[in-house]
């Protein structure tokens, strides 16, 4: 018996909001009743919380995880014509803001089994220039850091680690963003951590780069501004929105783990498909469940006819963006990262999916395959 005529969107935010709403709505009635709307004593109680969760010193608070690479990168210092390595495969603002922060982005291939940079190709793209590394940590899995961090160490670079989509996960144990000198993270609404609206962070164990990167984020100080700044400040409707919402991380993570683990007994062995690898020593958060099959884009059109959305994160690798053109590479230059491009899809998998929900979803993808 297959089952059918259950709706079941990519995310659900209303469900999300509602499942802790009147924490939510306490918690912004409190920043009203005090105007405490930009910084605040909002904001400082969820940089304090959110770096002991993460197990790290300090937390720069920042309006988006975008800003927070770019601040963060700012404190690094680059100089013209040095380079940063980056994976092939990943959201843009991983990419821009290197360039945006004054330097040259150089990507390296992913490792097709976890999406992740491919440490093994990373040393062939170090030159005199490299000051860095930026690996994200994509769809939730982390990076291979262990070998990352000794390349690092080897080359005299630093490490920052990109986890807008990887809160909690950790390697080998040790949480993610507490590897590199720095790590950036993302609140994105729909991100595993999400407030209602743009925020983002920056977290580090260095006092005197954190204390630049709050400097520069807001003007450079008061009064005597000690250096030009920009405005980048998370404002305190959302950081109280992100106080009452990190308690529930861990159960709203291990929800996500039970539905990852729902859908690879249930799609196990299934057409052509390649269901999400977990590399060795590392704990997956499934921000996304990424499958692959030749025929994405029938099967993409089929689900959404049996109402159950996907998408792909992302259409293109960023070296075969427009954008990067001008780097002149082509699909030979990143084999993994270029062909993952047409064969990736992403299935729902949020807190709140119901039991009925992720049934529907496997039953769908199945039947594809199999024939409804
Ligand atoms: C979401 C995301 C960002 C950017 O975060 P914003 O808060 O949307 O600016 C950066 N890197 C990765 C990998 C992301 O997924």
């Amino acid at each position: 018996m297959t089952t059918t005529g259950i709706q079941v969107p990519f995310n659900d935010l209303h469900a999300h909001y509602l499942s802790i709403r009147d924490e939510i709505d306490s918690a912004i009635a409190a920043v009203i009743a005090e105007s405490a709307f930009v910084r605040g004593p909002h904001v400082e109680r969820f940089e304090g919380e959110f770096a002991a969760a993460i197990g790290v010193e300090h937390c720069v608070s920042c309006a988006n995880g975008t800003d927070a690479l770019y601040i963060a990168m700012r404190g690094l210092g680059l100089e013209p014509g040095d380079e940063v390595v980056t994976t092939a495969h990943s959201w843009i603002a991983t990419s821009e803001t290197i360039t945006q922060a004054g330097g040259r982005v150089v990507f390296v291939d992913t490792d097709p089994k976890t999406y992740t940079i491919d440490p093994s190709r990373i040393e062939a793209r170090i030159t005199p220039r490299t000051r860095g590394i930026i690996p994200v940590h994509l769809y939730g899995q982390p990076a291979d850091m262990d070998a990352i961090m000794t390349i690092a160490s080897r080359h005299g670079l630093w490490v920052l680690e990109d986890c807008a989509q990887a809160h909690l996960a950790t390697y080998k144990g040790r949480q993610v963003g507490t590897f590199g000198r720095a790590a950036t993270y993302s609140f994105y609404p729909g991100k595993n951590l999400g407030a209602m609206g743009d925020a983002g962070a920056i977290v580090t164990n260095d006092a005197d780069l954190a204390q630049w990167m709050a400097l520069y984020a807001r003007h450079g100080g008061k009064g005597n501004h000690l250096i030009e700044g920009i405005n980048s400040r998370l404002d305190g409707l959302q950081a109280a929105i992100l106080s009452a919402k990190l308690p529930h991380l861990r159960n709203w993570t291990a929800a996500r783990r039970r539905i990852a683990e729902a859908y690879d007994r249930g799609l196990a062995g299934v057409g052509d498909l390649v269901l999400p690898h977990r590399g060795p020593n590392r704990d997956h958060v499934f921000h996304l469940y990424v499958i692959q099959t030749s025929k994405r884009d029938t099967l993409r059109e089929f689900l959404g006819a049996r109402g159950i959305q996907s998408q792909v994160n992302y259409p293109r690798c960023l070296p075969a963006c427009d954008a990067y053109a001008h780097l002149g590479h082509g699909p030979a230059d990143f084999p993994s990262a270029w062909s993952a491009q047409d064969r990736i899809l992403s299935l729902p998998i949020y807190p709140e999916m119901g039991d009925d929900q992720v049934d529907s979803a496997i039953a769908a993808v199945r039947d594809f395959y199999e024939g409804a």
